[in-house]
């Protein structure tokens, strides 16, 4: 039967029937796949490490009739840390979630994939502020899956955003003035300055002071759940 060996993460995992669990991967080269993996509840399970969300690895998965199987896997990075922080936990599984809701079967995402495990990597074992790694992730997330906010000219009229009160709105796909769009959500100068540095990665300069970043992600993750079509669900993924 044909064999698939693939770099990949696992973005969540379900248990089925009484020792089994189907995981959604993640692989750079093969976007997402949905894998069964035998038996893995039980005990002694060979490949128990295989289905905890966050793992990373290469996963050898046998294909037939449409159906997939996990036969082998060797885990290369599984971010433990994370699971000391209950905040960097959820902050990570939020990042998780994005990705469970964009990565298609057969589409290719290297650069997101890179972008998820780098920022998991800060999240498990640097002490950068989580807020500010997410809306970093969100903002380079939303520029590869083609729909990156407009920050620097209105949404509605197209002139720039600089002075003077300014509004965040996700069904007009960014920062507007606030005589644009009056029901937008408030945003300050800073956090327009902020967000505008840290879209270009998680190393950017940005002013990302904390009332910058809270602000920053508030916004960003309304405007990723308004594109994704619903919440993104990180508890789930626990
Ligand atoms: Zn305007």
């Amino acid at each position: 039967m044909p064999e698939l060996i693939t770099e990949a993460i696992v973005l969540r995992r379900t248990d089925y029937r009484d020792a089994d669990r189907i995981i959604a991967l993640f692989s750079p080269d093969h976007g997402r796949l949905d894998v069964m993996a035998r038996g893995v509840r039980k005990p002694s399970a060979r490949l128990k490490a295989a289905c905890e969300p966050f793992a990373t690895g290469t996963f050898h998965i046998q294909t037939a009739g449409g159906r997939a199987a996990l036969i082998g896997f060797t885990l290369s990075e599984g971010f433990f840390p994370l699971r000391r922080s209950y905040e960097r936990l959820t902050q990570a599984s939020y990042a998780l979630g994005a990705c469970l809701s964009a990565a298609q079967p057969g589409k290719p995402s290297p650069e997101l994939f890179s972008l998820l495990q780098l920022t998991l990597a800060r999240l498990a074992y640097t002490e950068q502020p989580g807020e500010n790694l997410l809306v970093r992730f969100l903002l380079s997330f939303a520029a590869y899956e083609g729909l990156a906010p407009s920050l620097d000219a209105c949404a509605i009229c197209g002139k720039a955003v600089n002075a003077g009160p300014i509004r965040f709105s996700s069904d007009e796909g960014g920062v507007c003035h606030a005589s644009c769009a009056p029901f937008g959500v408030p945003l300050s100068a800073g956090a327009l300055e902020y967000l505008r540095g840290a879209r270009h990665g998680l190393d950017a300069e940005a002013d990302d002071d904390a009332p910058n970043t809270a602000d920053g992600l508030r916004v960003m993750r309304g405007f990723i759940e308004a594109n994704l079509g619903g919440r993104i669900k990180a508890g789930e993924l626990l």
